[in-house]
């Protein structure tokens, strides 16, 4: 207690004294620091993941408010023409961007959080050895924080643009390979780190420091060149993770602890969130860094899509079937995201619930385009957490005893060849088995691919019948249908 009067008692004298501000600082980013924690921590759970954004954009406040008291800041003048205008471009930005344009709004933020780490230690560094501020130099301690800040920093800031044009398809999403390209990158990063190791032995080796800059952004590019297809949101986590560990190494040599605390934060979780995903793939950490997925797709695509037909079933007989159903499992995928049609489902669901049948919803780790994209938008429409098979195993489970499984715009998440042809570049992806049920209804526009970009021999099972059309539109047809049904009784 006392020490709260204390804290009061020097928030009272104003933060004029250095002291006095310099501990409102420090608490500042301490509250910081614990509400970046609790929202991470909120944000495992889909019923708890909105108060973690709330958690971790206050947390961001603090952190803001308690840097802009910094008794180091000369002017605001500068601070305030970047708030302005990071405020006009990001705010319309976050507020217009499609949920399916995610990961590429993600890479593109990155990029800028990385261009400002790598900045700040460029400037840092110039600083260092500027005759005209006294040419303080450097410790071995810091030049190894700065030299790992731009490193990180510099090669996050290349790799995220390209990452950004590939989701964007500004340039072709396959990965770009040539001969030798492995051993290139692996070349270039080893003289990249040989110039880190000289700048930490003698830090006043400038050209060390602007060369290890060059090769990163360089590095940047070249690593971020062969991947491509489902690999890419594996890697904008990985850029993440490396975003985070610049700021925290830019905490460290600037002396700023909320940037440590965050920045650590950001680099453990986008790297387990990176490995994860690659785990939630069937692919190995180094196989989706170095092994050009998604290459020779199309091919395999065409060969097998020329061949077959599926067949398909109007709204109005798969209704009379649904509402009978005892048991029904929904599998959402990107394109039920793209038609938003989440609560038109949650309708559909409901009607057949109210007819006795069980409904539960299939959700694959990589369903969407981001992790947690079908969790986010279903949690949206307000659809019971308890209803969410989470685990592919329980849902395979329940799928082979189920009435009829819906597809809905999901296709590489149900794709049999994961499992049957060591070929396509989906094996080895723990995927879910409809076929396994009685009937399944697959809702999709057309003949499009999936993300992969192979065809899906699933749509030619003879279990399995198409209901073509946008997602929303069909199902609002389901529901249409239903109802009718209960009207005629
Ligand atoms: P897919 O991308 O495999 O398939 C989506 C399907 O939805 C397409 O076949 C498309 O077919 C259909 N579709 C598109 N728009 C609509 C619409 N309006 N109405 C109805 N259907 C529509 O999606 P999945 O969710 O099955 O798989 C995700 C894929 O994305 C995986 O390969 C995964 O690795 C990858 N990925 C995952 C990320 C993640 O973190 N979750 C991030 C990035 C990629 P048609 O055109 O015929 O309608």
């Amino acid at each position: 207690m006392s020490h709260l009067f204390a804290f009061v008692r020097l928030l009272e004298e104003g933060p004029q004294i250095n002291g006095t501000r310099d501990l409102i600082v420090q608490a500042s980013y301490l509250a910081a620091s614990i509400l970046f924690i609790l929202g991470l921590r909120s944000l495992t759970r889909p019923d708890t993941a909105r108060r973690g954004m709330q958690q971790a954009a206050g947390g961001m406040l603090f952190a803001v408010v308690g840097t802009l008291l910094n008794s180091g800041i000369l002017t605001y003048q500068w601070i305030v023409i970047g708030l302005v205008i990071g405020a006009i471009a990001g705010y319309p930005m976050a507020m217009k961007i499609p949920m399916t344009a995610m990961p590429q709004f993600i890479a593109f933020s990155h990029a800028f959080g990385a261009i400002a780490a790598t900045l700040v230690g460029i400037v840092e560094y110039h600083h260092a050895y500027d005759p005209q501020m006294g040419a303080p130099g450097l410790s071995h301690g810091v030049a190894a924080a700065l030299g790992f800040e731009v490193l990180f920093g510099a090669l996050t800031v290349t790799g995220s643009f390209m990452a950004f044009g590939k989701l964007q398809e500004l340039i072709t999403g396959r990965p770009i390979t040539f001969r030798g390209q492995n051993a290139v990158n692996l070349g270039l990063m080893a003289v990249a780190f040989g110039c880190f190791g000289m700048l930490i032995y003698q830090p006043e080796t400038a050209w060390a420091f602007y060369s290890m800059v060059a090769l990163s952004l360089f590095l940047g590019i070249s690593m971020v060149l062969p991947i491509g297809g489902g690999d890419m949101p594996v890697v904008v986590s990985l850029l993440n993770s490396y975003a985070g560990l610049a700021a925290a190494a830019t905490g460290f040599a600037i002396g700023n602890n909320v940037l440590i605390i965050a920045g650590a934060l950001e680099g453990a979780g986008g790297f387990i969130l990176s490995v994860m995903m690659s785990k939630a793939m069937n692919r190995s950490f180094a196989n989706v860094i170095f092994g050009a997925f998604g290459s020779g797709a199309p091919a395999a695509a065409k060969a097998k899509g020329e061949v077959k037909e599926s067949k398909t079933i109007s709204a109005e007989d798969a209704a009379v079937q649904l509402a009978y159903a005892g048991s029904v499992v929904i599998v959402p995928g990107y394109g039920m995201a793209v038609a938003q049609a989440q609560h038109i489902c949650r309708e559909l669901m409901e009607l057949i619930a109210k007819k006795g049948g069980e409904v539960k919803y299939a959700i694959h780790p990589v369903a969407g385009r981001m992790p947690g994209h079908l969790n986010v938008i279903l949690s949206e429409a307000g659809i019971d957490y308890g209803a969410l098979l989470t685990d592919v195993d329980d849902a395979n489970r329940v799928l082979q005893t189920a009435d009829v499984a819906v597809i809905i715009g999901a296709n590489d998440i149900v794709n049999p060849d994961a499992e049957e042809d060591k070929s396509s570049p989906l094996y080895g992806m723990p995927i879910f088995r409809p076929w396994t049920a009685k009937t399944v209804y697959v809702i999709k526009r057309g003949k499009g691919t999936g993300f992969s970009g192979v065809e899906n021999p699933l749509f030619f099972k003879d279990n399995t019948l198409m209901l073509y059309g946008d997602a929303k539109n069909v199902l609002g047809s389901l529901v249409k249908e239903i109802k009718a049904l209960d009207d005629s009784h």
